[in-house]
């Protein structure tokens, strides 16, 4: 049946097939075979009020009775207005300018370009490079492949495709911070900005850091006359436990990307976001100086209209605290894994709990017995995560626990 589908990430000839969802509710999964699996990703962690919410689905279908989409080149709508000003209200500082796209990728992509315009627009040229970090995950497509962790972004097999930047040690203790300084003084005059994902480097790895580092990359910043460009597509909406991570460090980057959770996990949007200061070097009588970007489904009704249902929930139910009670739950639930055979960490921030191992051997048999647990996770490289809807029930949360408990306690 899946004889035309080409599947993300799979080795098709020897994975197990993936299984039929044919419907979702809350924190729940069916199965075309009438299993109901409980959900502990939500989808890439988009889902945070959980599936099917349904105030998104009436806002939804009130957008595709009225005006599924319409271009945004010469054209605007009221969702897009609404969504763009909702999302200055809520970032930090004076990060106000919206440029939408659909995915994560591109809103990262749209980022570097606009970093790169920004020096060429102010007649500096050769600034052509990122400065990223190890470990980091921002994107599949060609542009951010380059500035992933170089094994992530598999840089030896995209050898002469993908650009050159540099990806760096993240500094995370004063010898680090030393070496960063030392490698910008030499190198910043080549470069565009700095990216980071903030506080969780997510898809690399589930690595965190503390609030401090990003102080520290605010100031490194200034000091070398770079921007800064947070990667929130995976932090953003609370995961973290505050609305966005650089809250808690009290920084305002100069761009900030943001995807994954903005429509609570209904339709593909993504947005970038940039401050004046970078907005101006654009704003000009030349229009070679405009940005040159825009997607066909840039800003779609239907997704914005779902991502302004989204914000509605965000500011009706307190989705923050919710947050704060699933992560002292995982803190609870997962503390017993520590002590379990090839465990080498556990780790909680905001609601995502990380179980790390130090290697998982049979992969497809930690899957098989995932599922007969009757959960949805999905362990990859040496890890198993959870990044629960932030609606989920304390039952559903603790089923999830136990469950890895007794996969790895069997291991
Ligand atoms: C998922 C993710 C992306 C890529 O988003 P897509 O929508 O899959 O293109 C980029 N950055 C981070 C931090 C992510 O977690």
């Amino acid at each position: 049946m899946t004889r035309h589908l080409w599947l993300p990430y799979t080795q098709m000839k020897t994975a197990d097939p993936p299984l039929r969802a044919v419907r979702t509710e809350g924190s729940r999964i069916t199965l075309d075979d009438g299993r109901v699996l409980v959900d502990g990703i939500a989808s890439w962690w988009t889902a945070c009020h959980g599936y099917n919410h349904s105030h998104i689905a009436a806002s939804v279908r009130e957008q595709l009775s009225r005006m599924p989409h319409v271009m945004l080149g010469g054209l605007v709508h009221e969702g897009a207005e609404r969504l763009a000003a909702r999302l200055a209200a809520l970032l930090p500082g004076d990060l106000e300018r919206v440029f939408f796209t659909d995915s994560g990728s591109v809103a990262v992509e749209v980022a570097i370009k606009m970093a790169v315009q920004f020096w060429l627009n102010r007649g500096e040229r050769g600034r052509t490079r990122l400065v990223a970090f190890a470990g980091g995950y921002h994107g599949d497509t060609l542009g951010t492949m380059a500035v992933c962790d170089p094994e992530e972004g598999m840089h030896s097999l995209f050898r002469g495709v993908l650009p050159e930047h540099h990806v760096v040690p993240l500094p995370r203790d004063e010898a680090g911070l030393a070496a960063f300084d030392a490698f910008l003084a030499a190198h910043a005059g080549s470069c565009a900005a700095i990216l980071v994902e903030p506080l969780v480097q997510g898809a690399g790895g589930m690595l965190f850091h503390d609030a401090a580092v990003l102080r520290a990359l605010r100031r490194a910043a200034d000091r070398h006359g770079l921007l800064l460009i947070l990667d929130e597509v995976f932090t953003g909406f609370g995961r973290t436990g505050t609305m966005f991570a650089c809250e808690q460090a009290g920084i305002v980057p100069d761009i900030v990307c943001l995807s994954k959770a903005l429509t609570g996990g209904t339709m593909a949007l993504a947005a970038t976001v940039a401050r004046p200061r970078v907005f101006e070097a654009f704003w000009s009588d030349d229009p070679a100086h405009a940005l040159a970007h825009g997607p066909t489904f840039m800003a779609n009704a239907l997704a914005c209209a779902a991502a302004n249902a989204s914000l509605d929930l965000f500011e009706r139910e307190d989705r923050l605290a919710q947050v704060d009670a699933i992560g002292a739950r995982m803190r609870e639930g997962l503390a017993a894994c520590r002590n379990l055979p090839r465990v080498v960490d556990v780790r909680v921030r905001g609601a995502i709990g990380v179980v790390e191992l130090e290697r998982i051997e049979d992969m497809r048999g930690l899957k098989r017995r995932l599922l007969a647990e009757g959960v949805w996770v999905r362990p990859f490289r040496n890890i198993l995560y959870l990044t629960p809807a932030f609606t989920i029930a304390p039952e559903e949360l603790d089923v999830l626990a136990a469950a890895l408990r007794r996969v790895l306690g069997n291991a």
